[in-house]
C-alpha cells in the first residue's frame, strides 16, 4: 500500500473503518474532507480513497481555474461568490503551521460574457438574477465595451456583461494541493487504490448520521472494496460514503447498483467524460494586462496567462456534424481543432490575434451532466448513506469550497445550512426535470 503525496511520509497503517469514506480525492473530495474536519474535528474520522495521487488524468489540475459570478442559477452564483470569499481568505482556511502559506496565484480579473442579438435578452435576464444575488457585474453595450477594452471588435455582439468583483482565475493544482495538505494535517487519511465495489448489510431499524430513522429494515452500504495497484484488495467500512469521482462518478455509483437495479436504483448518474482542449499561445500585440476572460458568442473563450503576452483559449464543441464531441478514449489533443474551429473566432474578436503562435496544449475531461450541465449534490434517494458531488460540467473548480461546505452540512446537520442546494439533488434526475444552467462555457 502506498500513500503518496509530495513529501508526506508513507504509512503502513490501512484504515479498516471510518465515519465518512470519500471516493475520489480531487478538488471535490478534498474540499469535502476539509470541511468535515473543520466542522467536526476528531469526532469524525474521514478516509479518502484516491486511485491515482499523481492526478495525471483527473479534471482538477487540467482545468483552467476560472471563477465567475456570471451564471443563470442563483445556487451557482451564490456558490461562486462564496468561493471568491474563501479564496480571499485562503490563508486563514488552508494554512498549515510550520509550512509555507498556500498561494493559489489568484488573479482577480472579470469575465466578459458577450451575447449575439438572439442571446441578448437571456444575458440581460441572467444579469438581473446575478444582481439580485449580490453579484457585482456591469451590463455593457458594444460602445461601452469598446470604450473599456479598445482592442476588442464588437461586431456581432449585441450586449455584454463584465464582472467587477469576485471573478478571476487561479492555479487549480495549487488549490488542490492546499486542500489536501490541510485535510491531511487535520487527520484525514488518503489511501491509494481504486474503489472496485461495495458491500451492503441489512439493518433492521436504520438510522444514518444526522438523518431520520427509516421504519422497517433496509440494505445499507457498509463497505467499499478497494483494489490496490499491486492487486491486493482491502475494504473500508464507513457510516457514510461520498462519491466525488469526477467524470468517473457514474461508474463508481454503478458499483453501488445505481443505474443497475429497479425503482430508485434504475436511474444511472447522468455524468460522462467530455474531452475539452486548451491551447496556450503567444501573441506579441495582444490585449496585454487589462484582459478579461472573454467568452465570445461562438463559445470560444480566452484569457491572459501570466504577464508575457501569453494567453490560453478553448471552446466546447457544439455537437454539430462539423463540430462533434471528441473521442474520450484518451487525452490526446486534436491540434487541427485550433486551426479549424478556434483561431478565426479569436482573430474576429481581437484583430491582433491574427498574429499568434500556439506553444502548447492539453486536454482534460469535463464531468458532464447530460441532463442539464449542472451539478448533482446531495444524498442518493435510495442509498441514504451515499452522497454525490458530481456533474459540474466545466465549473467545478470554482464551486469546490462551497460544495465541500454544503456536503459537510448535509452529513453533519442533515440539511443544507448556508446555501440551499436542494434543487441540485438527484431527485430532479429521477423526475427528469432539468435544472438548466444557461452559462456553460
Ligand atoms: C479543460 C477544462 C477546463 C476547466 N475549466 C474550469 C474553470 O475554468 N472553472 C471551473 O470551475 N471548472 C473548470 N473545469 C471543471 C473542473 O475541472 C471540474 O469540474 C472539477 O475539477 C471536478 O473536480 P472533481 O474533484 O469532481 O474531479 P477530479 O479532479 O477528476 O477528481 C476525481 C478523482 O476521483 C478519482 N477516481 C475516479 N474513480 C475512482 C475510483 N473508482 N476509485 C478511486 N478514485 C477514483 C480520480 O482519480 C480523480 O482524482 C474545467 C475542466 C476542464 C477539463
Amino acid at each position: 500500500m502506498r500513500f503518496l503525496w509530495e513529501g508526506h511520509e508513507s504509512r503502513t497503517h490501512y484504515p479498516s473503518h471510518c465515519d465518512v469514506c470519500i471516493i475520489g480525492g480531487g478538488i471535490m473530495g478534498s474540499a469535502i474532507a476539509f470541511w468535515l474536519k473543520l466542522r467536526a474535528g476528531p469526532a469524525v474520522q474521514v478516509v479518502v480513497v484516491e486511485r491515482d495521487s499523481t492526478y495525471r488524468t483527473a479534471s482538477t489540475p487540467l482545468s483552467v481555474g476560472g471563477l465567475r459570478q456570471q451564471f443563470s442559477l442563483p445556487e451557482n452564483i451564490q456558490m461562486s461568490m462564496f468561493s471568491a470569499q474563501f479564496l480571499r481568505n485562503v490563508n486563514r482556511f488552508l494554512a498549515v503551521e510550520g509550512e509555507e502559506p498556500p498561494d493559489v496565484q489568484f488573479h482577480p480579473q472579470g469575465y466578459l460574457m458577450c451575447a449575439a442579438p438572439d442571446r441578448a435578452a437571456r444575458l440581460e435576464e441572467n444579469y438581473r438574477t446575478q444582481i439580485e444575488n449580490g453579484a457585482k457585474v456591469e451590463l455593457m453595450t458594444p460602445a461601452r465595451m469598446k470604450e473599456r477594452f479598445p482592442w476588442v471588435n464588437t461586431d456581432g455582439v449585441a450586449l455584454a456583461c463584465h464582472g467587477q468583483e469576485n471573478e478571476g482565475w487561479f492555479d487549480p493544482h495549487l488549490l488542490l494541493r492546499a486542500f489536501r495538505r490541510k485535510a491531511t494535517h487535520m487527520g484525514v487519511e488518503y489511501v491509494e487504490g481504486e474503489a472496485a465495489g461495495f458491500e451492503s448489510r441489512y439493518v433492521a431499524n436504520m438510522q444514518v448520521a444526522g438523518r431520520q430513522s427509516v421504519a422497517g429494515g433496509n440494505y445499507v452500504l457498509d463497505r467499499v472494496v478497494v483494489r490496490q495497484a499491486d492487486g491486493e484488495v482491502k475494504t473500508v467500512k464507513a457510516a457514510v460514503f461520498v462519491t466525488a469521482a469526477g467524470a468517473n462518478t457514474a461508474e463508481v455509483a454503478r458499483l453501488a447498483g445505481i443505474g443497475e437495479g429497479e425503482g430508485l436504483l434504475a436511474m444511472p448518474v447522468p455524468v460522462e467524460p467530455r474531452k475539452r482542449y486548451v491551447y496556450f499561445y503567444h501573441s506579441p500585440d495582444g490585449p496585454g494586462l487589462d484582459c478579461p476572460l472573454l467568452v465570445d458568442p461562438t463559445g470560444t473563450y480566452f484569457r491572459r496567462e501570466g504577464l508575457g503576452g501569453h494567453y490560453i483559449c478553448g471552446k466546447s464543441p457544439t455537437g454539430a456534424v462539423d463540430d462533434p464531441e471528441p473521442d474520450t478514449g484518451d487525452l490526446e489533443v486534436d491540434h487541427g481543432y485550433f486551426q479549424s474551429h478556434i483561431w478565426a473566432n479569436l482573430a474576429a474578436r481581437v484583430p491582433s490575434f491574427e498574429n499568434l503562435k500556439v506553444k502548447s496544449s492539453w486536454a482534460g475531461f469535463y464531468d458532464y451532466n447530460t441532463l442539464d450541465q449542472n451539478a448533482i449534490i446531495g444524498p442518493h434517494p435510495y442509498h441514504h448513506n451515499m452522497f454525490l458531488a458530481t456533474g459540474f460540467s466545466g465549473h467545478g473548480i470554482q464551486q469546490a469550497p462551497a460544495v465541500g461546505r454544503a456536503i459537510s452540512e448535509h452529513i453533519l446537520d442533515g440539511e443544507f445550512r448556508t446555501i440551499d442546494l436542494t434543487r441540485m439533488g438527484f431527485k430532479r434526475v429521477l423526475e427528469n426535470k432539468p435544472l438548466l444552467e444557461q452559462n456553460i462555457v
